[in-house]
């Protein structure tokens, strides 16, 4: 019996682990496959104003699978990143926003509209990464300056000069920089003053409780506060309800994203909130 072994003996045969080992192998040669095949798609979500009017879109991958249906990127962004598969998928992610910014650029839609792209920390330190974005909006024709990617914070735990030289490379060619999900992580104000930001997201968690919750209404205050004297757009996410929204409003928050103005939907769908309300 493998499970009579000592201190240090593996134990090889724990039928949990081994489940878990082949359901993640499973999943691993499932999201090659599905790179291969066109699984991926994207949904975009609405960022609006105060006035409930359309500023831009994030957009967010899904996988298509054939039998487990549309999953979640919770449910595999973990696996891409510590697989490497993050890579071609990211760089799938980008090169088809850039063909989406292009065709709403073509259709009736006039005002200045920012499309989203959700960047992880592996894609973004690769050396060519700079590269590869001018390479998928020139390849598109996109404009520039309507891509904006979104970076975490957890980029600033590597090299902080590595990573200011390569924002600034894409910010003179025009594209721009959010920090997403503001205030989980641990950056240093110094590093936040130094980096060519352009918007911060404040994470949904400080929005979620922020009527009943003092420090988290605290937080969202002090961000807010932080974003107007370093001059940068700001973002609450996860608004859902009325009362959240005039709560964030009367703090003076000015742009929004979350399931009361819309949930993360295909393209020809929130093409529909392009039109103004007659
Ligand atoms: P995120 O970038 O912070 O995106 C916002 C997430 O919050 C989305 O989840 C969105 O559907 C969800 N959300 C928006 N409004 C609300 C709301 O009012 N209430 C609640 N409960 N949730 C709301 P989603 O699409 O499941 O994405 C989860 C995370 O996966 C994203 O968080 C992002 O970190 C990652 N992700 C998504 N697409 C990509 C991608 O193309 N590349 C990379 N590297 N990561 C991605
Ligand atoms: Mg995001
Ligand atoms: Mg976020
Ligand atoms: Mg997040």
């Amino acid at each position: 019996q493998a499970k009579a072994g000592g201190r240090n003996t593996v134990r090889f045969f724990d039928p949990d682990m081994q489940a878990a080992v082949s359901a993640r192998s499973e999943l691993e040669s499932d999201l090659r496959h599905g790179l291969q095949h066109g699984e991926f798609l994207l949904h975009y979500q609405p960022v609006v104003d105060s006035a409930g009017r359309l500023l831009g879109a994030e957009a967010l991958v899904r996988w298509q699978h054939p039998r487990r249906g549309l999953v979640p990127p919770s449910e595999f962004i973990p696996l891409a990143e510590q697989t490497g598969l993050i890579l071609p998928l990211g760089r799938w992610v980008l090169e088809a926003a850039c063909r989406q910014l292009v065709v709403w650029a073509q259709s009736a839609v006039t005002r200045p509209f920012f499309l989203s792209v959700n960047v992880s920390v592996r894609q973004f330190r690769q050396p060519e990464f700079a590269e590869q974005v001018l390479g998928a909006l020139q390849a598109s024709g996109a404009n520039p300056e309507r891509l904006k990617l979104e970076l975490t914070e957890s980029l600033m735990a590597t090299d902080v000069e590595e990573v200011i030289q390569r924002m600034e490379q894409l910010r003179e060619r025009g594209v721009g920089f959010s920090l997403d999900d503001f205030g989980t992580g641990y950056s240093s104000l110094s590093y936040l003053k130094r980096l060519p930001l352009e918007q911060l997201k404040i994470d949904r968690g400080f929005v979620r409780d922020v009527l009943a919750d003092a420090n988290d209404a605290a937080i969202v205050r002090t961000i807010l506060a932080l974003a107007q004297s370093l001059d940068l757009q700001v973002v609450a996410e996860g608004v859902e309800t009325t009362g959240q929204l005039e709560f964030l409003r009367r703090l003076g928050c000015p742009a929004f994203q979350g399931y009361l103005f819309g949930r993360p939907v295909p393209a020809t769908v929130l093409e529909r909130a392009f039109r103004p309300a007659p």
